[in-house]
């Protein structure tokens, strides 16, 4: 059995373990990937802290990762349309392809999704083995480091893409990896201005670099006064909230426009307390956002890409995957926008 080099999360507690493992075998409908960069997640990170979430919701040992590119090295007997050498990346919720939400092209809720890097092992190791229905051929003209983080992206697409954006006033809530690639959207996608808030001066930095008409730090400014500044007088016609905090979410709530549509990607704590007179006397429409459509998000992204929207000022650091224990201090410290691990000498 040939080997390879993964990092494994082997035991509850934090950190992960580089690893030597069997390269995995290809059944006769998946893939055999080959990696070449893996981008790190904010979910990988949960899992190497091992907070509440991840103890709660991973089994060891694993594999982490979900964030990739790479090349085909292998093929199941079943698989069409893939050649071996294809550069490609995946998808990495794996649907059924049988419950109701499935069969009515709903595969992004479908009712017993299974998560690639969370439930199977993933991408943080030289070989990856995929379903083939969930691996994607990526044009040749978009560069290797963007298509490893087409994952996240697919999240700041679907959010971001939820609503018509022409001529729109945007509030962006969390200039995280995700919210400022939704900058990059929302001002690609036509809206008329895009206000990010975040805490962290490097996030606000990047999603300036993306686009933003205005990037402010809500503790410093207030969101009053940069409406103010733009002449946005009634309120924002969409919110994107993309930082997971209830106080910005209720800041978004406040400054709504009447009839307004409100995108929720960032994972708000069960206790969060919300000002649902405002939600109802103002008429907002709310709309849970999970993973990416299968495979309209994708196709938008590919396409949006090839166009010329410009993603790479998010990512900021790159590691040999062996200095892992140097990137996830980097992510856990929190000045950097995405950090690609290269898996391929
Ligand atoms: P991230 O941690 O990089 O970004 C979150 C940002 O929010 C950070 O930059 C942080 O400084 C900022 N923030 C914190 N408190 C804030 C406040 N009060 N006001 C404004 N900004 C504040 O995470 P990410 O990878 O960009 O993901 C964004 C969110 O989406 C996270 O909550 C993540 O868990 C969630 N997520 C959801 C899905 C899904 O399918 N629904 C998928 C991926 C990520
Ligand atoms: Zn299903």
């Amino acid at each position: 059995m040939k080997k390879m080099k993964a990092l494994v999360k082997l035991k509850s507690g934090s950190g992960l373990w580089l690893e030597e493992k069997n390269i995995p075998e290809p059944g006769i409908n998946d893939i055999l990937i080959r990696v070449k960069k893996s981008a790190i997640c904010g979910t990988d990170l949960h899992i190497y802290n091992w907070d509440e979430w991840a103890q709660k919701t991973i089994k060891t040992p694993i594999t982490i990762g979900h964030e990739y590119v790479g090349h085909i090295a292998a093929l199941g007997s079943g698989v069409k349309n893939f050649t071996i050498g294809d550069r490609v990346t995946g998808e990495g919720h794996i649907a059924c392809g049988h419950c109701r939400n499935c069969w009515r092209g709903k595969k992004h809720i479908c009712e017993n999704t299974v998560g690639i890097g969370v439930h199977l092992d993933g991408c943080f190791a030289q070989y990856i083995r995929v379903p083939a229905s969930n691996v994607l051929k990526i044009s040749e003209h978009i560069d290797d480091d963007i298509v490893s983080i087409m994952d996240p992206f697919g999240n700041a697409a679907h959010t971001a893409l939820s609503f018509p954006l022409l001529a729109e006033d945007v509030l962006i809530t969390g200039a995280g990896l995700i919210g400022s690639m939704a900058v990059g959207i929302c001002k690609f996608a036509g809206a008329r201005n895009i206000v990010v808030t975040d805490l962290n001066e490097y996030r606000l930095a990047i999603a300036r670099k993306m686009g933003a008409t205005l990037a402010i730090n809500p503790l410093k400014t207030s969101l009053h006064d940069a409406m103010q500044e733009l002449n946005i007088h009634k309120g924002f016609d969409i919110g994107l909230e993309m930082s997971g905090s209830p106080a910005a979410f209720n800041d978004m709530i406040s400054e709504m426009y009447n009839g307004g549509k409100i995108a929720l990607l960032g994972i708000l704590p069960r206790a969060t307390g919300i000002s649902w007179d405002k939600i109802i006397f103002k008429g907002l429409t709310l709309k849970g956002i999970y993973g990416r459509e299968m495979f309209e998000t994708w196709y938008k992204m590919e396409q949006m890409l090839l166009c010329g929207l410009d993603i790479s000022p998010v990512i900021t650091h790159r590691y040999h995957f062996t200095e892992f224990e140097k990137a996830f201090a980097v992510m856990k410290e929190g000045n950097c926008g995405k950090v690609i691990l290269d898996f391929e000498n």
